[in-house]
C-alpha cells in the first residue's frame, strides 16, 4: 500500500465508515490533510486533580478514587433511568450519578479505581458528580487527566469519535507532514516545526506547548495566504489587457465645476496607468463618504472614451443608479458622450433602445444595477467596468459583468474605510487607491451622543430645522415590534417609531423604509424623499448606501449601541452632502462603557480611516470580514483582532520569499507552492 498522505481518504481510517465520511464531508473533510487541520474550537482543561473533600461546588476536576457501592439501577417516574453509586478516596466520599446511561451500570465495577472527570455539585456536607466522563485508572490519561481539544461538530459525529479519528490520522502520516513554512522562515521566527504544532493543537501536552502550536499555525495560516494574494496578482500582471492611447486629462478637468483634490488625481493617475500598461486593471478606489469617488470614475471612463472604448457602472440600487446616471452625465455630455441607463424597471422601448446603443458602440457609457449582468446585454468594446459600494456585489456578479467584455479594466470603489493592514488582506489582490481627501469647504457634521431622555429637546430640534427646510433621516435598529425576538426587546423598532413620530408632528410627512418593503416600494419611499415630499425618513440601515440627499441636515440613530463605529459613520455621511450646516445624534441609554467610548469616538472625529482604527481596536475585525462579500478563504486558527501583529510580520516574510522565488519553484518552497496554489484554486481564481 501507498504510504499515507494529506490526500488519502478518511475512509482508511478504522471506523469511519459511509455515514461517518459523509457526516466529515459535510465539514468539507474528505482527506487527511483536512482532518489534521481540521483545529479544536476550544479546549477543556481535565488536568486539575483534586482529594474529594476539597472538591468545590460548581468547579469541573479529576477525581481519582474507588468505586465504594455496587452501581445501582433505578427507574423515576417511569422513564428516567439513573444508575447511582459512591465513589471514595482517602479523603472523602463522592456521589455519582448518571441519567439515561443504564450501561454505565456495568461498565464500572465495585472496588476498582477510576479517574472520573465533572462539574461539582456540593449539598451541606455532600460532594456529587452527574454524568462525569470516566476511565480506569490504569488506562487514564485518555478523556481525564489532560488537555481535551472540543471540535464542531454535525450530527453523525461525537467528540470521541473526532478526537478517535484526528489521532489515527496524526499517527499515520508521522513525519509526513509536509511543512510549508520554508526553513528560513521558521528560523527567523522562531516557530515550532509543523509535526510538533499538529500534534499539539490537537492534544497539547500542556497550555505553553499548545501556545507555541498555536502561534506557528496563526502565522502559517496568514503566510500562506499572503503569498497565494501575492501570486495571483502576478498571474493576473501576465494577462493581456486592453491597452489605451494616451489622452490629456486636462482637458477632462478643465470642464469641472471645481477643482480635483489632489487624492482624486492620484487615484485617476494610477488607474490611468494600469489602463495604459498592456495589463487588465483591477483596482479598488476607497474613499471616505463625500470624498469624490464618482468623479474619479467618470475620469477613468473619458479617459476609456478617447480610445473609443465603451464603459459601464454598476451600482446596488435604481436610486443610486439613477443619481449617478444624472452625476455621470453631466460630466461627460459636455463632450458629447452618450450616457444611458439600464435598470429592470425600465420600459421595454427604452431598454430595447439602450441594448442596441450598447452594440453598436454608440453608447459610451452605461450605468445601471443588476440588470447589466442580464442575457442580452452585450457591448460593442466593453474596456472598463466600475462598480459602486463594491461590498454590496460579490465576486461572481463583478465577474459576470467583466465577462461581457474581453478583460477589460475594472475598477471598484468603496466607501468603507479599512485599516491599511486589513485592507491589504481583504483587498490582497486587488490594488487600492486611497482618496484621504474631501473636497474643500466640506463642514464637519456636528456630533452629539445623548440619553433618550433628551427626546424632547430633540423633537424640538426636529421642528425648528423642518421649519427653516431641512429634511430629517432616522434610523432604527429593528424592523417592526416582534414579542417573540428577546434580544431584540427595548429596540426601537422602525415602524413603531414612524407611528410615533407622525402622532408627534401630525403636520409633517414621515415616511418609512425598511428591507422587508419591496423594492419598488423602498425605491418609492427614496425617491419620495429625495425629491423633498417627506420630511422625516424612518428607516433600517438600508440607506447606508450612498444615496445623495443635499437638503438633509439631520442624522438621527435610535439604540446607537447596536451598530458598529463605521456603520454609524457610513450612516453619517448620509448629511452633510449640501451647503447647510449637518448634525448627527447618537441616542443610546448603553451604560457599558465600550459604548460610550465608541460612541465619543464619534463626536470627536469626522475621519472615517480614524472611526475604523478605532473600531478595529474595540471590536476586532469581526464586522469588516462578517458583512463583506469577500471571497477569502475562511481562516481556521487566525484571529484577526487578537493576531494583527503576526498578519503584518506574515505579509513581510511572504514578500520576502516571493521577491527572491517569484513563482515559488524552488524545491524548498514546493510544499508552500501546493498549500497557495490550493487556496487559490478553491477560491476560483481570484479573491475579490
Ligand atoms: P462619494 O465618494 O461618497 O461617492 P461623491 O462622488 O458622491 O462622493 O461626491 C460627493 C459630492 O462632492 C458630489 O456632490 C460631488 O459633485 C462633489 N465633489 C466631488 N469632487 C469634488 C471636488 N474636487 N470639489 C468639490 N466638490 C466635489
Ligand atoms: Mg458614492
Amino acid at each position: 500500500m501507498e504510504s499515507p498522505s494529506l490526500k488519502t481518504s478518511i475512509r482508511t481510517l478504522t471506523g469511519v465508515g459511509e455515514a461517518r465520511a459523509r457526516a466529515f464531508g459535510r465539514m468539507g473533510i474528505t482527506d487527511l490533510g483536512g482532518l489534521v487541520s481540521f483545529f479544536p474550537r476550544a479546549y477543556e482543561d481535565r488536568t486539575v486533580f483534586k482529594p474529594i473533600a476539597m472538591l468545590m461546588e460548581g468547579e469541573s476536576a479529576c477525581v481519582r478514587g474507588t468505586v465504594a457501592t455496587e452501581p445501582v439501577l433505578s427507574r423515576v417516574r417511569g422513564r428516567l433511568e439513573l444508575v447511582k453509586f459512591k465513589v471514595v478516596d482517602d479523603s472523602g466520599v463522592l456521589d455519582v450519578t448518571y441519567f439515561n446511561q443504564s450501561y454505565i451500570k456495568d461498565q464500572l465495577r465495585r472496588g476498582e479505581d477510576y479517574v472520573f472527570y465533572g462539574r461539582v455539585g456540593v449539598q451541606g456536607a455532600r460532594r456529587q458528580m452527574t454524568n462525569p466522563v470516566f476511565e480506569r485508572e490504569s488506562a487514564a490519561g485518555g478523556v481525564t487527566g489532560r488537555i481535551m481539544p472540543i471540535y464542531r461538530l454535525v450530527s453523525g459525529l461525537s467528540q470521541r469519535a473526532v478526537m478517535g479519528c484526528v489521532r489515527q490520522a496524526l499517527d499515520l502520516l508521522s513525519g509526513s507532514v509536509p511543512d510549508a513554512l520554508p526553513e528560513s522562515v521558521s528560523r527567523r521566527f522562531q516557530l515550532c516545526q509543523a509535526r510538533y504544532a499538529y500534534e499539539n493543537v490537537h492534544f497539547p501536552a500542556d497550555f505553553a506547548s499548545l501556545e507555541l502550536a498555536r502561534r506557528r499555525l496563526v502565522f502559517e495560516e496568514l503566510f500562506v495566504l499572503a503569498c497565494a494574494l501575492s501570486m495571483l496578482r502576478g498571474r493576473r500582471g501576465a494577462e493581456n489587457g486592453i491597452r489605451l492611447k494616451p489622452a490629456d486629462l486636462r482637458q477632462f478637468y478643465y470642464s469641472l465645476p471645481f477643482t480635483p483634490t489632489g487624492a482624486q488625481l492620484r487615484a485617476v493617475d494610477e488607474a490611468v496607468a494600469d489602463m495604459c500598461s498592456g495589463r487588465p486593471m483591477d483596482r479598488l478606489i476607497q474613499g471616505d463618504v463625500g470624498s469624490g469617488k464618482t468623479l474619479a470614475a467618470a475620469a477613468c471612463v473619458w479617459y476609456a472614451a478617447q480610445s473609443g472604448c465603451q464603459s459601464a457602472f454598476m451600482a446596488p440600487t435604481e436610486v443610486l443608479a439613477g443619481q449617478h446616471l444624472e452625476t455621470l452625465r453631466g460630466f461627460l455630455s459636455p463632450f458629447g458622450l452618450d450616457v444611458r441607463k439600464l435598470t429592470g424597471s425600465m420600459p421595454a422601448r427604452e431598454r430595447r433602445e439602450t441594448l442596441s446603443a450598447l452594440k453598436s458602440g454608440e453608447c459610451s457609457l452605461c450605468v445601471g444595477t443588476h440588470a447589466l449582468l442580464s442575457e442580452g446585454v452585450e457591448f460593442k468594446d466593453l474596456a472598463l467596468v466600475v462598480t459602486d459600494e463594491q461590498h454590496r456585489f460579490g465576486v461572481a456578479q463583478r465577474a459576470a459583468l467583466a465577462s461581457k467584455g474581453s478583460s477589460p479594466h475594472i475598477l471598484v470603489m468603496s466607501a468603507t474605510p479599512i485599516p491599511r493592514t486589513l485592507a491589504l488582506m481583504i483587498y490582497g489582490d486587488l490594488d487600492v487607491s486611497l482618496i484621504d481627501e474631501l473636497p474643500p469647504g466640506r463642514q464637519k457634521v456636528d456630533t452629539f451622543a445623548v440619553g433618550s431622555s433628551y427626546r424632547p429637546r430633540i423633537n424640538k430640534f426636529i421642528r425648528r430645522l423642518v421649519g427653516e427646510g431641512r429634511q430629517v433621516y432616522v434610523v432604527c435598529p429593528k424592523i417592526e415590534e416582534d414579542e417573540s425576538d428577546e434580544a431584540a426587546s427595548g429596540l426601537m423598532s422602525a415602524e413603531e417609531h414612524a407611528r410615533e413620530l407622525r402622532r408627534e408632528f401630525p403636520d409633517l410627512t414621515v415616511g418609512c423604509v425598511h428591507g422587508r418593503l419591496k423594492p419598488r416600494e423602498k425605491d418609492a419611499a427614496m425617491a419620495s424623499f429625495a425629491a423633498g415630499e417627506t420630511d422625516i425618513l424612518v428607516s433600517t440601515t438600508v440607506i447606508e448606501v450612498g444615496v445623495d440627499v443635499p437638503n438633509a441636515a439631520l442624522m438621527i440613530v435610535e439604540n446607537a449601541e447596536r451598530f458598529g463605529l463605521s456603520q454609524l459613520h457610513q450612516l453619517r455621511g448620509r448629511v452633510g452632502r449640501g451647503r447647510h450646516k449637518s448634525y448627527c445624534i447618537l441616542i443610546s441609554d448603553s451604560r457599558s462603557e465600550e459604548t460610550r467610548e465608541r460612541l465619543a469616538a464619534m463626536t470627536h472625529t469626522n475621519d472615517g480611516f480614524k472611526i475604523a482604527e478605532e473600531d478595529l481596536r474595540l471590536r476586532g475585525p469581526g464586522d469588516f470580514f462578517g458583512s463583506r462579500q469577500h471571497g477569502l478563504p475562511e481562516l481556521h486558527v487566525a484571529d484577526l483582532g487578537a493576531d494583527m501583529s503576526v498578519l503584518s510580520t506574515a505579509q513581510s516574510a511572504a514578500a520576502d520569499i516571493l521577491r527572491a522565488d517569484p513563482g515559488l519553484e524552488l524545491p524548498e518552497h514546493a510544499a508552500l507552492r501546493s498549500r497557495a496554489f490550493e487556496l487559490i484554486d478553491a477560491a476560483g481564481g481570484r479573491f475579490n
